[in-house]
């Protein structure tokens, strides 16, 4: 299929039949040439390795040898004499020598100019065949897409498809390449009998693109459904005999109704696929919401990247009150951007995402410290917790960072908490109880963070050193209800058995702040108390009595 591909590649660059009579009319106007200078006891007869060189370059031997025996006819002593003027005849010895070397040349031409050929379309084979699963590359698709734009019709509509096999980098890693690499390739035969080879492409190790041709979005749609269905039981074995199960997603676009040219209908065709699997959907039909989508998401990123450059965010701070003291236990640094757009969690996801969190987590360490020193010299104590990102336990530079810049401003390590989500913890486990004994001996202090969201087992947390514990809200949400009051209570209990204080986050009401207080529950955070305040206005209202600077 690839070998036809490529010769109907090079079909269409073939010369056209009229190219060879341009060539016959050159060799007479040569003729012609050297007849007028004289005759071919001038230099001019050479003029003629001209359309023989040319001919054997664009044409195969029959071909070229045809314009050299022409040649050498048109030079031949029936038609040319030696001298014009004088009416002097060339001898024959000299004309039928002539006549081998043209053919000569041009044979030997010819067969140097296919070699140069061969290796020529081996190196683009190269660069447009993937290697493993013998389809064109992304590189052809992108050709072959605009050519397919440029030939149609008004009438004409194509809709592109794109697989991906989610689960390959899994199988490689865990069952083995040979089982990743021959899966590969049993859903590429596959997807060659279901959607016929011609329209196949492999755009990346596991994702192939299906063009096809006069199909509404709709069908593609429903052709894609019947071939993800042929997935859903195993579809080999390795060889251990495990059964091997290929998870595909797939997205959707349509020519003309979404897009006009190859790199905008790819671009879409990726946007629908990425939707596709961040919604676990199995099909995703491309939609203009998508591009809006992904339109804000760039704007957003642009407007984390220029906050952090023109040091824009600032933090408001949520006091913790302790249940049974009714004082300030501390404050949760909360990060705050002046955009309507984008909120706390979003700037924190994609900043996650695209792996500038810990810019934005030293920011924050930064202005938490600067702000606690202020505090202190207004006579203002308390502690301030600050949120860390999983994607901050991968290495122990946040910590270092808020060691030196804590020793640095000689405030007490003590007095600065992180706040830990139960989720990152078990995303990192391993790192993350090294990095924990490490922020523990710094002095600095450890919530773990949205409690009861994670999966946790409570026995993982008995010797992760933590000082407090922050119970999420959804668990104060349903303490209502008899089955989530007794599960809360009990949960209470065994964590302070543990040693570790509890948190409540999230608390809205008198009566929830009661039920806590009957259960135990140490210090209550949530809007009952106070929402998120800047500051000024946390020193006005929890410390009123302070002197004002
Ligand atoms: P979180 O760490 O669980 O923070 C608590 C969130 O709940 C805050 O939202 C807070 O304003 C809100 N909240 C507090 N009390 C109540 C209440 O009574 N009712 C309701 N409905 N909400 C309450 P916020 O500030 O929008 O932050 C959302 C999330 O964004 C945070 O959840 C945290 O995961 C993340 N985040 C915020 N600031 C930072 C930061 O500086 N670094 C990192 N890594 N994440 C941050
Ligand atoms: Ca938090
Ligand atoms: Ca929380």
């Amino acid at each position: 299929m690839i070998e036809k591909l490529f010769d109907n590649d090079l079909k269409k660059v073939k010369p056209k039949k009229m190219i060879f009579f341009f060539f016959i009319l050159s060799i007479f106007l040569i003729d012609y040439i050297v007849y007028i200078a004289g005759g071919t006891h001038t230099v001019y007869p050479h003029l003629m390795y001209i359309p023989i060189i040319l001919s054997s370059f664009l044409y195969g031997l029959k071909r070229s040898i045809l314009v050299a025996i022409l040649a050498g006819f048109a030079l031949s002593t029936f038609i040319m004499p030696l001298n014009v003027q004088l009416g002097i005849k060339q001898d024959s010895f000299s004309w039928m020598l002539r006549l081998p070397i043209f053919i000569g040349t041009s044979a030997i031409i010819t067969l140097l100019a296919q070699r140069l050929k061969a290796a020529v379309g081996l190196e683009r084979k190269k660069a447009y065949i993937n290697p493993v699963t013998g389809l064109p590359k992304k590189s052809k698709l992108l050709l072959d897409i605009d050519e397919m734009i440029e030939d149609s019709q008004q009438e004409n509509h194509y809709a592109l498809m794109i697989f991906h096999y989610e689960n390959h980098d899994f199988i490689n890693r865990y069952i083995g390449y040979e089982t990743g690499k021959s899966s590969l390739l049993r859903m590429v035969s596959i997807a060659s009998n279901f959607f016929g080879n011609d329209q196949l492409y492999s755009i990346s190790e596991n994702k192939i693109v299906i063009i096809l041709p006069n199909h509404e979005a709709k069908d593609a749609y429903e052709k894609g459904l019947a071939f993800l269905h042929k997935f859903h039981k195993p579809i080999l074995s390795d060889s251990n005999l495990l059964p091997v199960n290929i998870i595909l997603k797939c997205g959707i676009v349509h020519f003309p109704s979404d897009g006009n040219d190859a790199n905008t209908l790819i671009q879409k065709l990726g946007r629908a696929l990425g939707k596709a699997e961040q919604q676990n959907e199995d099909i995703v039909v491309y939609n203009n919401e998508i591009s809006k989508t992904c339109i804000d998401t760039y704007a957003n990123i642009l407007t984390i990247h220029y906050a952090i450059e023109h040091d824009m965010f600032h933090l408001v701070y949520q006091p913790k009150i302790n249940i049974h003291t009714n004082e300030v236990s501390g404050v949760e640094a909360l990060l705050r951007l002046n955009s309507i757009k984008i909120n706390p969690a979003q700037i924190v996801k994609i900043a996650e995402d695209i792996g500038i969190i810990d810019q934005i987590t030293k920011l924050v360490i930064k202005k938490a410290v600067d702000q606690l020193k202020k505090w202190q010299n207004e006579g203002i104590h308390t502690k301030i917790a600050v949120n860390i990102s999983s994607k901050d336990l991968k290495d122990d530079s946040i910590v270092n960072f808020a060691k030196q810049y804590i020793y640095a401003n000689n405030v007490d390590p003590g007095l600065i908490e992180f706040e830990i989500t139960e989720r990152a913890l078990i995303e990192n486990l391993d790192t993350a109880r090294d990095l924990l004994h490490k922020i523990k001996d710094i002095g600095i202090k450890i919530s773990l963070d949205d409690f009861g969201t994670g999966y946790n087992s409570l026995l993982n947390l008995l010797d992760l050193p933590l000082d407090y514990v922050k119970i999420d809200k959804y668990f104060v949400d349903h303490m209502s209800d008899p089955k989530g009051h007794n599960f809360l209570k009990g949960v209470i209990k065994i964590l302070q058995n543990l040693g570790r204080e509890v948190i409540a986050e999230g608390v809205e009401e008198k009566e929830q702040v009661d039920t806590l207080r009957a259960m135990g529950c140490d210090i209550i955070q949530g809007y009952y108390f106070s929402k998120p305040l800047s500051p000024e206005k946390l020193a006005e209202q929890f410390y009123p009595s302070m002197p004002k600077n």
